[in-house]
This record gives structure tokens, sequence and C-alpha cells, in this order.
């Protein structure tokens, strides 16, 4: 066994409370601290004077243009409010292209000419902010658009404050935009595609007689998973703080092969990092509803309260800043990484999706009745249409170089897209595609047809823990997403997908209900067709195995393995058709999109092996040097002759590393070549130096090895 490094397990006696740093307080009632910090509804309602709440919270429930006359009130009253909660700045609050969120910080007060300061905040400045756009990526619209830049306020999303031990901020989530108007963040194609579904949902409510409902809002419940490791471990791992992950690491003896960590007792000094960080997300208004340990050593899970996408997205890269902060005051780093830790389960995000209207009303839930049945099968059979005939774009809006590390490597969903439905509802939907009446027989115990249908238990049956995309009773849950993703892209491509699909089976529909047809049989034709085309999407086995990518082949489903097989799908022509004929992305802005997350691949591949190159040749290979010429001193030539064949092996790597890294060896001209180039040949190459240094790191003296090993880094809590 390694040596446990004396300075890391003094390290580990972090201060209860969070110590100097610890901004908490960890003693105030839950009650008083929820939504503390903001500027909520109530919030809204104390101080704005009452017709402009009115206006506002109309033009927010029914999703319309904001009167700009209202802005000036509302930023008053904000200013007032983030004063006394005190705040010092605000900020445009936003999230630009490269995945995470952007912010810059100006001050409340200006000086009056006097030799005193004033708090000024107007309208304009809480409605528009124009950062300096050319700093973001923006892919294909960079070249014309001369880096002007503009950030909206999304009043849809409540304004916060984010506090440090010496201050606070005022955050005002915002979109951002060029000046031609064109989407160059995550938040717009999202709310449009919100507009996109909840116009196509409400047509298709109407045919079932709901009257009621004014609009329809996505829903999202992101489950999150992390490592926590030893700050001290962090920051003796290069690899770690430029990457992420771990680029070296030879398997621990001790893996997750003994289950004695998922759902184990929860360590103390994590259990105090988790009650601070869901106190720090109480104050923010996120509901986190459920923490426990993961699989892996070292690994957990947090997961919050659904909340409308817009919102939900918001609070999800919220979440993630707290958690890492947080972290900080326990002498711990949260790593979000796919895949921190080769041979060790990677972490990804389950993200629970399904439609509700204004009136409370879920849509993917069964209900009891049978009329709830009808419209329920009606879009859940919209939802496997969309995911079976957009599942290359499926696979594309979760693609990125951490999640190549995981998909399909039999701890994640493949990187196959397919649907699980549950032996219940596959049978229902089997039931109508051969066309049965629906007697309620124990296998098809709910058909259409029948008198009385009884109604689909909410926990649906059986679950599936290797499937990418499973219906769990009441909502479905895209299982692949990765630990380190914003929520908003995948969502906007669910949205937009079964806002079409929506469409298609609501005009069949209304034709049939035109023609004079009653509801149920007019219905049940198309249900009965839509499945058929669609069911070879439907798989309820075990994803993992051989034979299911066999079968999936035999099916004709995609199998798009890496992050260049996937993203092509961004930009093919049913893609663009399918986000201008719904205004969710233009031709232009999906381009700008594919050129974006093609380049951050190839930037990521090329920061990842040049990392892996000099850790290699300036830690790994002088430590396996001074090794091997102690072996040659202790005259020891049988085992200084397997050193020497590693230590050959590995300069031999890192060679072929330095030179598929070199620039002028790259592919230049397009830049899907290049990610290929990258994957193709790099990775590759980055994998043969680890491969020596792994086997190195089992034979050189451990008082030698330059880098904390895995079996002290994952287990010291
Ligand atoms: P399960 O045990 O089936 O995963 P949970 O009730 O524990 O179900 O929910 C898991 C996640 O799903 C939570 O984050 C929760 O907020 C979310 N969720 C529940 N209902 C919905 C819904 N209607 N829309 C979106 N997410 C939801
Ligand atoms: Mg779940």
């Amino acid at each position: 066994m390694p040596r446990i490094r004396q300075q890391n397990v003094l390290a580990a006696q972090w201060t209860p409370n969070g110590g100097a740093l610890g901004a908490a307080d960890l003693t105030a009632p839950d009650n008083q601290v929820f939504g503390l910090n903001v500027f909520s509804p109530a919030v809204q309602r104390q101080r704005l004077p009452r017709d402009v709440f009115r206006r506002l919270q109309q033009t927010l429930a029914r999703g319309e243009i904001l009167d700009t006359s209202l802005a000036d009130a509302v930023a008053q009253a904000m200013k007032d409010w983030a004063l006394e909660r005190g705040a010092t700045h605000y900020t445009h609050w936003f999230q630009p292209l490269t995945g995470s969120t952007a912010e810059k910080h100006d001050s409340f007060f200006a000086p009056t000419g006097e030799g005193t300061a004033l708090a000024e905040f107007s309208g304009k400045e809480l409605i528009q902010g124009e950062p300096d756009a050319s700093s973001f990526p923006t892919g294909g619209i960079r070249a014309t658009f001369e880096a002007r830049g503009y950030t909206a306020w999304d009043p849809t999303s409540p304004a916060f404050i984010m506090e440090n031990p010496n201050g606070a901020v005022l955050c005002i989530p915002t979109a951002f935009t060029s000046w031609t108007g064109e989407a160059l963040d995550h938040k717009i194609p999202l709310l449009r595609s919100m507009d996109a579904l909840s116009k196509s949902a409400i047509r298709a409510l109407r045919l079932f007689g709901d009257q009621a409902a004014q609009r329809v809002f996505t829903t999202v419940g992101p489950e999150q998973e992390y490592f926590l490791i030893d700050e001290q471990y962090y920051f003796e791992r290069p690899d770690l703080i430029t990457t992420g992950r771990t680029l070296f690491g030879a398997k621990p003896p001790k893996g997750h092969e003994l289950d004695d960590h998922y759902f184990g007792s929860i360590p103390e000094r994590i259990l105090a990092y988790m009650l601070d960080t869901e106190r720090e997300l109480a104050k923010l208004g996120i509901p986190v509803k459920t923490r426990h340990n993961e699989v892996a050593p070292n690994q957990y899970e947090i997961a919050p309260v659904f909340e409308n996408s817009n919102v939900g997205s918001d609070h999800q890269q919220l979440t993630m800043q707290i958690m890492q902060n947080v972290a900080r005051r326990y002498g711990l780093v949260c790593l979000l990484h796919e895949k921190p830790f080769a041979g060790v389960n990677g972490s990804g995000k389950h993200n629970n999706w399904s439609m509700g209207t204004d009136t409370g009303k879920n849509l993917l839930d069964p209900g009891d009745t049978p009329h709830d049945n009808l419209e329920f099968l009606f879009f859940c059979a919209a939802v496997i249409r969309a995911v079976n005939r957009h599942q290359g774009l499926l696979r594309a809006s979760i693609a990125s170089p951490g999640q190549d590390h995981r998909l399909g490597a039999n701890e994640a969903p493949p990187a196959i897209i397919s649907i699980f439905l549950g032996t219940q509802l596959e049978n229902v939907f089997s039931a109508i595609e051969r066309g049965e009446a629906g007697e309620s027989t124990p296998e098809s115990f709910l058909g259409l047809g029948t008198p009385v249908l009884p109604p689909l238990p909410l926990h649906g049956g059986d679950r599936n823990r290797t499937s990418p995309f499973a219906f769990t009773g009441n909502k479905f849950e895209f299982r692949a997403l990765g630990s380190s993703m914003s929520l908003s892209f995948p969502n906007t491509v669910l949205n937009t997908i079964v806002a079409e699909a929506i469409d298609d089976l609501a005009e069949e529909l209304e034709d049939a209900l035109a023609a004079g047809q009653e509801l149920e049989a007019a219905l049940r034709p198309i249900l009965q067709r839509v499945y058929a085309e669609n069911k070879q999407i439907v798989f309820g086995g075990d994803n993992y195995s051989p034979e299911w990518h066999a079968e999936a082949q035999r099916r004709g489903l995609l199998n798009l393995r890496a992050t260049p097989d996937a993203l092509p799908y961004l930009v093919r022509d049913e893609t663009t058709t399918l986000f201008s004929n719904y205004g969710v992305l233009s031709e232009r802005e999906l381009e700008s999109r594919y050129e974006v997350f093609l380049e951050q691949y190839v930037t990521k591949l090329n920061i990842e092996a040049e990392t892996a190159a000099s850790i290699a040749r300036t830690s790994v290979l002088p430590a396996a040097v001074r090794h091997l010429t102690m072996l040659n001193d202790a005259q020891l030539p049988e085992l200084a002759r397997e050193t020497a064949e590693l230590v050959e092996e590995l300069t031999e790597a890192i060679t072929s590393l330095e030179s598929a890294n070199l620039a002028e060896n790259q592919p230049h001209d397009d830049l899907l070549e290049h990610a290929r180039y990258m994957h193709d040949r790099v990775l590759p190459a980055m994998d043969a130096v680890r491969a020596a240094a792994d086997r190195l790191e089992r034979v050189v003296a451990d008082d030698l090895w330059p880098l904390p090993k895995y079996s002290e880094i994952l287990f010291i809590k």
C-alpha cells in the first residue's frame, strides 16, 4: 500500500461550520432561509407598487413581451432590496456558449461630485447591458458582427444575491445576443423552445377538450453526480487542476467492487459540506430534495425539486457554482468532470423532463380517468416519435470530450439512444399497435375502447438503470447528460423535437375530428401507426450488453460513439429545417454552435494532450529514471531491466504524443477534420503515454512517485 501523505491527513481536519470562510448561518431554521436572497414574487409583491406588480405577473404568466415602462419601477425596488441585503454591485448574469456562466460587476454607486456617492440603478441598466462579446465564443457569427453584444433581462428567472464573506452582488439573469439579434447563449434558444412547445401542446390540449390551460411549461429536475476529494491532493495533481480529470493513475487495489459506498452512511465532513451547500442553495431559492453517496468511492449525488426548464437550468448552473465554492470551506474540491478517474465510474446528470400546464396538470402523468389516459398516450406517443426521429440530434446535444469517456462504457447509458417505457406502458402501446379493442386482460390491462380504463399506476413498474431515456412514472428521464453540462441545450433540443411531434400528431387528429370521428376512434389509428413506425427506439433490456449493440444495429439505430461523430447532426438538413420552422435557432445560429462545440472539443483535447506530455516528461519520466538508477546502483539487473523497458516505452510514447500535438502536424482547414484528428490520433497517443506511466506507478518506489495515487485520492473522506 502506498503511504498516505502526512500533510493530507492534516488538511483533512476541517473546521466545523466551514472555518473562516463559512458565510452560512447553519443554525437558522430552514423556512427562514429559503429564498432569502431571491427577488421572488413574494418580495416583489411587498415592494412594488400594486399596479406594477400585477402587470409584471400578468406579463410573465402569459409569456408576453415586457412593457419597458415597468422597468424603472422594478429596478428601483430591486436596488433598494439588494442594498438592504448588503449588495454593493450588480451584474448581468448570463450563459455564453462556453457552457458556464459569465458576469461583469458594476457598482451601484456613482460619485455625486461633492465627495459623496449615490446608489443608482435605472430601468435601462436592468434591462440591457453591453459586455464585450468578442471575448466569448460566437462560432461563425464572429466574422460579421464586430464584437458588439447585448445582455437582456430575463424577468422570468428571478434576480438573486450572491454572497461573499466580503460583500454581495445582485445577479440579474439575462440573455446574451449579438447586435444583429442572434443568440450567443444557451438561454435564448431554451426560452424560444419553451414557447414553441407551449404553442403545440396548447393546440393539442384543445382537441382533448382542455379549454382552461393557457400555457404549457416544460419542467426539469436534474440529478447531479459529483466527486469530493481533499484539496491537498488536488493541488498536487496538475492534470486535475488544468483539465478537471486525472490523466494518469493506476487502478487502486480497492475500487467499488465491495459496493460499500453506494447509499452508504455519509462521512461527517462530507455531510457537513452537504448541509452547508444545501443551506446556501436554499438562500437562493433552490429546493434540494435528495442527497446520497453514489457508486464510486468519494462520489455523491444531489437532486433538487423540479422547476420550469428556464429557472431549473439557471438554478442548475448556480448549483454547480455553489457546490464548488462551498467545498473549499471544508478543505475539499468538488469535481464535476464526467470522468475524473479512469477505471472508476464517472459522473452524469439525469435530466428529468416533463410538460405541465399553468393549471397544474402534468401532461405525462397517466392520471386515473380514461380521458386523462388518452391525453397521456397522445403526449407519450409524441415523445417516442420525437426521440426516434431525432436520435442523432439528441445524442449531439450531450456530446463533449468528457462524455466520450463515459457513454457506452458500461457505467453510463450507451451512445445509442433508446427509450425505456417499462413493461406496463410497453404492453399498452403493443396492444394499441395490434389494434386490440382493449379488453382488460392482465397482459394488456389498459387498452383503448374499454368502458372503464384502469389507471396506470404512477410508478409504472420497473426501472432500468442502463437506459439513456426512461419513462419513470410521470416524466421522462434523459439519463445521458454529462455532470458538468448546462441543462439548457439538451432541453432546448428535447422541447423542440417534441413540439414538432405534437404538431404532427395534432394535425392528424384535427383532420380526423373534422371528418366527424369521435375522439377515441380518431386517436386510436394515429397512436397505432405512430407506435408501429417508431417502436424501434423502444428497448427494455440491458443497454450495456453486446447483444443490444448488435440488435440496435439491426434496427438501424444510430450509434454515435464520439463527439466528432455526433456533432454534425446539429447542422443536418432535418435539424436546420426543424429549428428554423419553430424559430428556435436559425441556420446561422446552429452553425455557430456547431463550430463552437467543435472548437471546444479540439481545444480541450489539445490542453489535455499538452498537459499529459508535460507531466510525463517532467515528472513521471524523471521519477522512473531515478528509480532505475537506484536499481542499477543496487546491482539488481532483473528489476532494472523491467524498469528500463518501461522507461523506453514511456519515452517513445511521449515523443509520439509530442509529435501529434505539434500544430504543424494537425489539420487546420476544416474543424471537423481537426476534431477527428484529435480523436483518432491524439487520444490514442495520450492513452499510450498513460499506459506506460501507470505501469511504472506500480514499479517505481512510492517515495519517488510524483503524483498522489488513486488509492490516496479516492479514499480520504
Ligand atoms: P425517481 O425516484 O423516479 O427518480 P423522484 O421523485 O426521486 O423520482 O425524482 C427524481 C427527480 O425527478 C427529482 O429531481 C425531481 O424533482 C424530478 N421530477 C419529479 N417530477 C418531475 C416533473 N414532473 N418534471 C421534471 N422533473 C421531475
Ligand atoms: Mg431518477
